[in-house]
């Protein structure tokens, strides 16, 4: 046995990460995972203010996040899992709001406030997603890839003359808080794979805040908090990992290594990495989010539990949603919980706002939507420098390749986070799980000799 300090070091303990660790333990190796911060789940995070419990990243997870509901049952979360209902209403510019369900597509087939042509539209964009179904399970980019052929505004205007007023009036303002951009510029894989799984399979709420799965994964494999990576190189047959801890920088020794933080973070993180790697990863864009949770004095009952705008003014809310609608657990009865999202952009800065001056503003939206006894609690702000990963047109073949090459690749490193399996945490979950597959297949004794042919330039062993 080599001289190490770990089997295998998980760097992050994001979902991404945790499900990495939590596969490598159940394939018989032993992980142990090096987090930054003082707590696990990176952006599946909760906040706890007196009774409210405030989801702050991850917020809305959908029923076809399969993978997560399997290992929450696994950990005994099953009850905490609850189906819920949600209704988004889409605020026009003179005011009036159009209320669609999720999992009702009649919603907005039957809305005749919406152009005939905007409805035929959505109709053909309904058959494609049949059509295209089996390519668009969550984690598997190499599905979505072969759907990455042009931008969402290009595809809707092939639907004829109501697709772009579609696009401008229902799927932009609907999915823009989803994607964390505008819908139109990314690539027609993110509203093939959106559409299909949000809008159709509607939602579901951990009750008691979703950190709990994140936290309950950590009981099972070795955390290391407040430890940050600075470096991860391989060196030989093994990999050397620079962390800090207690304040002092030293060096540790491992089999092997799996880097599950923001993609160009995992680029920093990985200079020696192979260029045909580290250049995808350093091109991973995100949308920059601030969230606003205002607690407010009484419970407030609009009709829908969601609100966003249409009309492309940056400065409004990307979304506003009542939490306490759809998770009633979340503050006591008599109060509420109202979340107010941002993106940050080149026309809206609210990354340089202060908390006051973008909560004045959050607080300025709520009363657009309702006209609201009672006042706020407290003013909650978090802001995600990486939020959601974004995709243009062509990142899903790119990202696609990239899988190809990690699959053949001989490196004792890999990679996850949700960059790599595209706009949700059940993907960045899948794609932790995929590179503990690789990592566990390359560490096998028999890999290791054919990695000492691959190096010594010999031919591969045909069996
Ligand atoms: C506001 C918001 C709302 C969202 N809503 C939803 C939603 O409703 N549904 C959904 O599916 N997804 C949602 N997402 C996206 C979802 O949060 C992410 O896709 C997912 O959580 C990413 O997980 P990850 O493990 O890839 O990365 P992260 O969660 O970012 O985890 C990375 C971890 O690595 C750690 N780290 C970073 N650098 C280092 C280092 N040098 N050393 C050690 N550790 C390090 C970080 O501290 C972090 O814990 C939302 C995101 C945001 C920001």
């Amino acid at each position: 046995m080599r001289s190490v300090d770990a089997d295998v070091i998980v760097v992050g303990a994001g979902v991404a990460g945790l499900a990495a660790a939590l596969r490598l333990k159940d394939s018989g190796r032993t992980p142990l995972v090096l987090e930054a911060g003082a707590m696990v789940g990176g952006r599946m995070t909760s906040r706890r203010i007196g009774p409210f419990t405030i989801d702050c990243g991850v917020a809305l997870p959908t029923r076809s996040f399969t993978r997560m509901r399997a290992l929450g049952a696994r950990f005994g979360l099953a009850a905490r899992a609850k189906n819920i209902p949600f209704t988004l209403g889409i605020q026009d510019a003179d005011g009036t709001v159009r209320a669609y369900r999720a999992r009702h597509f009649e919603d907005i087939l039957l809305d005749r406030r919406l152009p005939l042509a905007a409805r035929a539209a959505f109709m053909r964009i309904g058959l494609d997603l049949i059509r295209f179904d089996h390519r668009l399970q969550l984690g598997d980019v190499n599905g979505a890839a072969l759907l990455d052929s042009e931008d969402t505004a290009s595809y809707v205007r092939r639907l004829g003359g109501g697709g772009d007023e579609l696009l401008a009036d229902v799927l932009g303002p609907g999915l823009r808080a989803a994607i964390g951009t505008e819908l139109g510029s990314c690539s027609r894989a993110v509203l093939f794979s959106v559409a299909r799984n949000t809008m159709r399979p509607g939602f579901w709420i951990m009750d008691g805040g979703l950190d709990q799965f994140p936290n309950a994964l950590a009981q099972f494999v070795e955390v290391r908090r407040s430890t940050p990576v600075l470096e991860v190189r391989t060196s030989g047959r093994s990999v050397e990992i620079d962390i800090i801890e207690r304040e002092t920088k030293r060096t540790l020794r491992a089999n092997g290594a799996i880097v599950a933080v923001p993609g160009p973070e995992a680029a920093r993180l990985c200079p020696a990495a192979p260029r045909w790697l580290c250049s995808v990863l350093e091109r991973t864009t995100y949308s920059r989010i601030a969230c606003v949770f205002v607690g407010w004095t009484t419970r407030i009952a609009p009709a829908c539990t969601g609100y966003v705008w249409k009309g492309t003014d940056a400065a409004k809310p990307a979304s506003l949603e009542f939490e306490h609608l759809r998770s009633p657990g979340c503050c006591p009865h008599n109060r509420s919980l109202i979340s107010v999202y941002f993106i940050d952009s080149p026309d809206f800065r609210c990354f340089a706002m202060s908390d006051d001056e973008i909560g004045a503003r959050a607080i300025k939206s709520i009363r657009e939507i309702v006209h609201a006894d009672g006042d706020v609690l407290f003013i909650y702000v978090t802001r995600w420098r990486y939020g959601l990963a974004t995709f243009a047109v062509g990142r899903f073949r790119e990202l696609a390749s990239l899988r190809a090459r990690l699959d053949a690749w001989h490196g004792p490193v890999d990679f996850c986070g949700d960059y790599l399996n595209g706009i949700s945490s059940e993907g960045a979950l899948c794609s932790g799980e995929q590179a503990a597959r690789r990592l566990v297949r390359r560490l096998a004794p028999e890999r290791w000799r054919e990695r000492a042919a691959i190096t010594r330039g010999a031919a591969l062993p045909s069996s």
